[in-house]
């Protein structure tokens, strides 16, 4: 897992193809279900791509990962926030406003397609979308809140290296 402030997740994912989704699904989601996440973003695993997977066990009308290709935010209403935290954020949490509802544009060139999504589905895609362009949810926190919470998510990824380093 990519730590914050790893750089590759401070820069827009590269474009995706259909070939790159067919290779790198399966291996999201089972890296998604390893860390026990509800989303998992291909750069927070190092992998440079604008790919995305959300689980199916938390939504009913899922009935397989959800896969985001190239995915954008082309509406939005409403507004909503939850407590958010992130595999690649150590040890902070914050509530974050989103969009209630949302539409979002994904899939292979040659075949997009609309997705609609509100609650918490659509929290988990605009947060797994903000991977894919280099955001993170804390850059989403109000100011000062904001600066603590790197700094706090910094601190968190030195002590996790120097606890897990041999030398
Ligand atoms: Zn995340």
């Amino acid at each position: 897992m990519r730590l914050y402030p790893n750089r590759i997740l401070r820069k827009k994912a590269a474009r995706a193809s259909r070939r790159d989704a067919e290779e790198l699904y399966g291996k999201l989601v089972a890296e998604m279900i390893n860390y026990e996440g509800i989303g998992l973003a291909a750069p927070q695993v190092g992998i440079d791509k604008s790919i995305a997977v959300i689980s199916d066990k938390y939504f009913d009308n899922l009935d397989r990962p959800l896969l985001l290709l190239n995915p954008r935010v082309v509406k939005k209403s409403g507004s909503q926030s939850i407590e958010e935290a992130c595999l690649s954020v150590k040890g902070v949490s914050r509530k974050i406003k989103r969009a209630l509802q949302i539409e979002v544009e994904t899939g292979p060139d040659d075949d997009r397609k609309i997705i609609e999504a509100s609650g918490l589905l659509a929290i988990v895609m605009q947060h797994e979308i903000d991977h894919l362009n280099g955001i993170v949810f804390v850059d989403r926190a109000p100011f000062p809140a904001r600066c603590w919470l790197r700094l706090k998510a910094k601190i968190n990824k030195k002590k996790k290296e120097s606890e897990s380093g041999c030398d």
